[in-house]
């Protein structure tokens, strides 16, 4: 199409009262809650956005999606979701959202959180959850800190990063968030940055399309209490580093995805396997003890 050509079908869109063009992220927000609390250049606000069209695209009928959030800014999302969603405490998102899976089986449950509430406060949770197989999806906002408590360092920390709590730089091991998921039986695993927009949006169709436990970390800038602390710059200085340093491989071990302070930032869909799933198993497992008594549970009778 030439230039000319797109100028006239541009004006043409912007001159005609009857044409707008629907935001997908509009449908899904509480406009009322507006504005947010997120900081310029906070990473959290992109990933809502992948996942509004995330959910745009698997045409799902939103009555059939919660989310559940803990504490933490990324746990803010649940509240401004114009869905079924429900704020819980720190590090209790993904029992709470085991709770409302077995109440009722055909919701599509995503829990939306970050890498101190999920993997440090709720790490026994997130392990176990993973262990079960419990059809539920995490997406998991991982900035490398606590946020919203002011910046004490997390199991994400980077080696030698500066934190509150850690003022002469992070000498703890950190968590290898896909491996951990892996290892402990997650079926979906994937780990994009919020540079990677269009992948990121897949992902979470794909783990929310999946059966069984799907994690879907999120590498994403916190400039307020990481990179200022480190002197990294701006929240587009961190994307900028998101795009030099990633480094995409599909099935790659997740024992090598740990992510170092200058190395390549792996990402990609690095497990998707099938097991099964912890309410089949258990109806499986009861039916061969219980036979005809047993009605198997989440399975409409006639
Ligand atoms: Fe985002 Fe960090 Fe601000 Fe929290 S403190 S809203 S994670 S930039």
């Amino acid at each position: 199409m030439s230039s000319k050509a797109a100028m006239v079908e541009y004006e043409g869109i912007g001159t005609d009262p009857n044409l707008h063009a629907d935001n997908p992220v509009d449908k899904i927000l509480r406009q009322d809650r507006m504005p947010h609390i997120w900081c310029p250049g906070c990473g959290i606000g992109t990933t809502v956005n992948c996942f509004a069209r995330a959910l745009e695209r698997m045409k799902i009928d939103l009555d059939k999606v919660a989310v559940v959030s803990g504490i933490g800014c990324t746990g803010r999302v649940a509240g401004y979701l114009k869905l079924d969603s429900f704020h819980t405490t720190h590090g209790r998102a993904i029992p709470f959202a085991t709770g409302l899976k077995l109440a009722n089986p055909d919701l599509k449950v995503v829990v939306y959180s970050g890498d101190g509430d999920l993997t440090a406060i709720g790490g026994n949770h997130f392990i176990h959850a993973a262990r079960r197989n419990i059809d539920i999806t995490v997406i998991l906002v991982n900035n490398f800190t606590y946020g919203m408590t002011g910046g004490q360092y997390a199991p994400t920390t980077p080696e030698g990063a500066i934190q509150t709590t850690m003022p002469y730089g992070m000498y703890e091991y950190e968590f290898n968030i896909p491996h951990l998921a892996a290892a402990a039986g997650a079926v979906y695993v994937a780990r994009w940055t919020v540079y990677n927009v269009a992948h990121l949006t897949r992902a979470m169709v794909e783990a929310m399309n999946k059966k069984g436990f799907s994690v879907v970390e999120v590498l994403a800038p916190c400039p307020t209490l990481f990179l200022r602390k480190n002197r990294l710059g701006e929240g587009i200085d961190e994307v900028k580093r998101f795009k030099e340093r990633y480094v995409r491989k599909d099935g790659m071990d997740t024992s090598e995805v740990a992510i170092t302070p200058d190395g390549p930032i792996y990402v990609g869909k690095f497990v998707d396997i099938e097991r099964e799933e912890y309410i089949d198993r258990m109806n499986r497992i009861l039916m061969r003890r219980l036979g005809d008594r047993y009605k198997p549970y989440g399975v409409k009778h006639g």
